[in-house]
């Protein structure tokens, strides 16, 4: 059956590189795609967002199947418009997306059905919003409604903070219409995890649980990115906290929004803070695999990708197999210098070979190919080296010794990912 993939990032590598091991799988495509994943698939040059040149190139080649990466396509309804052309697609529906796309809408919906999350209010109104922040105790957590790349977050640690976030969102629209509304959040202590589960209705099939770091520098300063690293399973986290978690906020979630008539079908990103007494609460929810969590979640999944995604689509994923491995994987992130803010493209990168090797596989997320056919960089996040092993240890010490052998200018890297789970 061939397949065609939405997206070009280190996330989108992954997912290909797991499909690939399907029997059934013949022909990928993946649109736009990067240098990396053109060595696994053949890369369309078509935009994410240009549905209507997407779905007539999935009919145009009778694909048995649309697997959709990123956030914005998914919020904009890229699923609806496969589903209205007949085109079997993975992913969920603009109404069910709108969980990750609206920070209002997930905070009300966790609120309705008594799920655990922060304490929070919604605000259309910068006055009414900055006369409620004047009446709260720092820290505190404002929060754009809308999708803004991950920098629609400030955890503020002084009121002068706080305002200032506010005032950007709500006064300068730094982020458009994704701050039309803010959402002014209880500020949550505790170490986060991310539970990624396979969705279909009231169906939960959860993944292997994964950390990322979001912080661009080593102890976790600096300001937020992407993600600089990852890694999966989560040794010292005792499994019966992520059991609690799925119990108690992923599958009522699930159940909330089948009640909400907007039914969940695709992946399910939970994003949760172990709070300090072991509790589990929500941050987020992400309506896709993320990113980076995806390059050390299916590294570690033994069962094959493309039956799990079409059983969802058959409704039996009830009754797939989905099983995992008891390797560890840990993702560490090369990043351009510079990043999260501005960073140059088009450095040529030195000791890249096409590693998909037993203990370690470079995903490929900005990446192309100048006129000589070298790889050069080409985004802000630009490899994600991951290694793999027996425990955490041994799988970390193999992603640093593959990254160090991977040079280009500027590179940097954190070199305490996974160090947290060194038990
Ligand atoms: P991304 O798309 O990058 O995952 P996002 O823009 O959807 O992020 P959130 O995940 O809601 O935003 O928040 C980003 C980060 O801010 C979280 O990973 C967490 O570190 C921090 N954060 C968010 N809410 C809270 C909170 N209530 N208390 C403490 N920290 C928080």
């Amino acid at each position: 059956m061939d397949i065609l993939v939405i997206g070009g990032g280190g996330r989108e590598h992954a997912i290909i590189w797991a499909l690939k091991k399907s029997p059934r799988a013949g022909h990928i495509f993946c649109a736009p795609g990067n240098a990396g994943i053109g060595q696994l698939a053949e890369c369309v040059p078509i935009a994410v967002n240009e549905f209507d040149r997407l779905t007539a190139f999935a009919a145009e080649k009778e694909v048995g199947i649309v697997v959709v990466g990123p956030d914005d396509p998914l919020a904009e309804g890229i699923v609806d418009a496969f589903e209205a052309k007949g085109i079997p697609v993975y992913g969920p529906r603009k109404n069910a997306a709108e969980i990750e796309g609206s920070k209002t809408f997930m905070k009300d919906l966790l609120h309705k059905y008594h799920i655990p999350t922060a304490a929070y209010e919604k605000f259309d109104n910068y006055e009414a919003a900055l006369s409620y922040l004047h009446a709260q105790q720092v820290p505190i957590v404002i929060k754009a409604d809308g999708l803004a790349a991950g920098k629609g977050v400030t955890v503020a640690f002084s009121m002068e903070q706080a305002e200032q976030a506010l005032h950007a969102i709500m006064v300068d629209k730094v982020f458009g219409e994704s701050g039309a509304q803010v959402v002014i959040e209880e500020f949550l202590k505790g170490q986060e995890m991310s539970i990624l589960s396979f969705v279909d209705g009231e169906t939960v099939r959860p993944m292997a649980a994964a950390q990322d770091h979001k912080q661009v520098f080593d102890g976790d300063q600096g300001p937020n990115t992407g993600g600089m690293g990852t890694y999966s399973p989560l040794p010292h986290i005792n499994p019966s906290i992520i059991e609690t978690a799925i119990e108690n906020i992923i599958k009522p979630t699930a159940k909330a929004m089948v009640a909400e008539g907007r039914p969940f079908r695709g992946v399910l990103f939970a994003g949760l803070m172990i709070q300090p007494d072991g509790t589990p609460t929500t941050i987020e929810f992400n309506a896709r695999f993320g990113d980076p969590e995806t390059q050390v979640v299916l590294p570690r999944l033994k069962s094959d990708l493309l039956e799990i995604f079409l059983a969802s689509l058959d409704g039996t994923l009830a009754d797939v197999e989905i099983e995992w491995s008891d390797e560890a994987a840990v993702c560490v992130v090369l990043a351009s210098g510079g990043y999260p803010a501005s960073y140059p493209k088009g450095l040529p990168i030195q000791g890249l070979t096409p590693t998909d090797g037993d203990k370690a596989i470079v995903f490929h997320a900005g990446t192309a190919k100048n006129a000589q056919g070298e790889f050069v960089t080409n985004g802000g996040r630009v490899l994600g080296v991951v290694g793999l092993g027996a425990d955490i240890a041994e799988a970390r010490k193999e992603a640093y010794k593959q990254a160090e052998t991977i040079t280009f200018e500027g590179k940097q890297n954190r070199s305490d990912i996974a160090a947290k789970a060194l038990v």
